[in-house]
């Protein structure tokens, strides 16, 4: 077993990570070794498996082993709890220069038990020009012994200052066969669901492994699937909009919140809550603080939880629409969902396909609003009322 199997159909990029990583092995012993660099780029759409590969290479780095995916290094790089190796997310919808500059300082710290102190950053696109040349500084001049991996779905979406300081790794989308074969061998799932999930979840593979082995996140992909032809009265637009905040808001209390108490406590128990004795002013303070720092955390964690659910049900509409649009041009490609042709027939029959295109740029823009913070129930609210054709309502009944 290495770090780097459960990547799918990404041979060239897995080839060229091992090589790096083999090459840092023998800088690290003082020997020349060109393949390694101090900071990459890894591009791939989303699904592909870009923080995957990340993290595999960042556990080849610290792993003696070559990233053997069983020894203690290994196993708490994937739990996220290797001290060399750090895996960032933005803390609401943009990097923040303060915390860009937080994360630089402790870049340039020495690794504490690996030769390389490794740092994941995800979503690159989303730093602003401000804490982008924050970090822009660090990649100029890197500490010797820090590794930067910064993770983006297109090149384009990153700064020509920060790509032309890293090297690029490039994902592809792997093909629909190859998720379904990885889902079977791997996870021994069924072939014919295999091929269902790898198909419906449209390349992404996290979803596909979702859709094959949780029978809820199915139940709720039928539900999103059924609304189209639901959308009978503007109050039903109202009804389906609001299930659907609700709905998410119940999956991130019940993601988010186990989480936050298990933290907190530990975070309590680290500064001996309940102790007594001198500096317990100084240790309560610290904790305070350690605790407000954990909320901030927990926050920025529930929005990127809802944020998750809502780019669910917007991604399986819009798949929903694309069939609706390929039925429309008649042209001879697969469904994404096969097993609703009945329905997707039906919404095809009685508008045109200009306006199956607006309603597809209708779904486009409700998720812009969501991210600019739009309130989500209100942005579904109006999605639904322009998606919704009382024509349809005459046939469906
Ligand atoms: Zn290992």
């Amino acid at each position: 077993m290495n770090v780097f199997d459960s990547l799918i159909g990404q041979e060239q990029a897995v080839a060229e990570m091992k090589h790096a990583a083999i090459d840092a092995a023998k800088l690290s012993m003082g020997e020349r070794g060109d393949a390694m660099t101090h900071a990459w780029l890894i591009t791939g759409p989303p699904g592909s498996g870009r923080s995957t590969l990340a993290l595999a290479f960042a556990a080849s780095l610290v792993c003696s082993n070559g990233g053997c995916g069983e020894c203690i290094d290994c196993r708490n790089v994937t739990a996220g709890l290797h001290p060399d190796v750090e895996h960032i997310v933005p803390e609401g919808i943009n990097y923040k220069v303060e915390a860009t500059r937080n994360l630089i300082e402790r870049a340039s710290l020495l690794p504490t038990r690996s030769p390389w102190h490794v740092i994941v950053v995800e979503d690159v696109d989303r730093f602003r020009i401000d804490a982008a040349s924050t970090l822009l500084k660090t990649l100029e001049e890197p500490p010797p012994q820090t590794v930067w991996l910064l993770c983006a779905p297109t090149v384009d979406d990153v700064f020509p200052t920060i790509r032309s300081r890293c090297r690029h790794v490039m994902l592809t989308s792997p093909t629909l066969p190859a998720i379904a074969a990885q889902l079977t061998s791997r996870f021994g799932i069924d072939p014919a669901m295999a091929a269902f999930a790898a198909r419906t979840a449209q390349g992404h593979i996290g979803r596909a492994r979702a859709i094959a082995t949780d029978e809820g996140v199915r139940l709720r992909r039928k539900q999103t699937l059924d609304i189209p032809t639901s959308l009978r009265s503007v109050s039903s637009c109202f009804e389906l909009a609001n299930n659907i905040v609700t709905s998410a808001n119940a999956d991130a209390d019940s993601i988010v919140d186990p989480l936050d108490e298990s933290d907190d406590q530990d975070i309590r128990t680290a500064f001996g809550e309940g102790a007594e004795g001198k500096g317990l002013k100084t240790v309560e303070r610290q904790m305070k603080s350690a605790l407000k720092d954990l909320d901030d955390r927990a926050k920025s964690r529930r929005r990127r939880v809802l944020m998750d659910q809502y780019d669910r049900v917007l991604l399986d509409l819009t798949g929903y629409y694309r069939d609706v649009l390929v039925v429309q041009s008649g042209a001879s490609v697969d469904l994404v969902n096969e097993e609703f042709r009945e329905a997707i027939t039906r919404v095809a029959s009685v508008d045109d396909e200009a306006a199956t295109l607006r309603r597809i740029g209708a779904i486009t823009e409700a998720r812009d609003q969501i991210v600019a913070n739009v309130n989500p129930l209100n942005a579904f609210e109006s999605l639904f009322v322009s998606l919704r054709d009382p024509r349809l309502t005459a046939i469906v009944g």
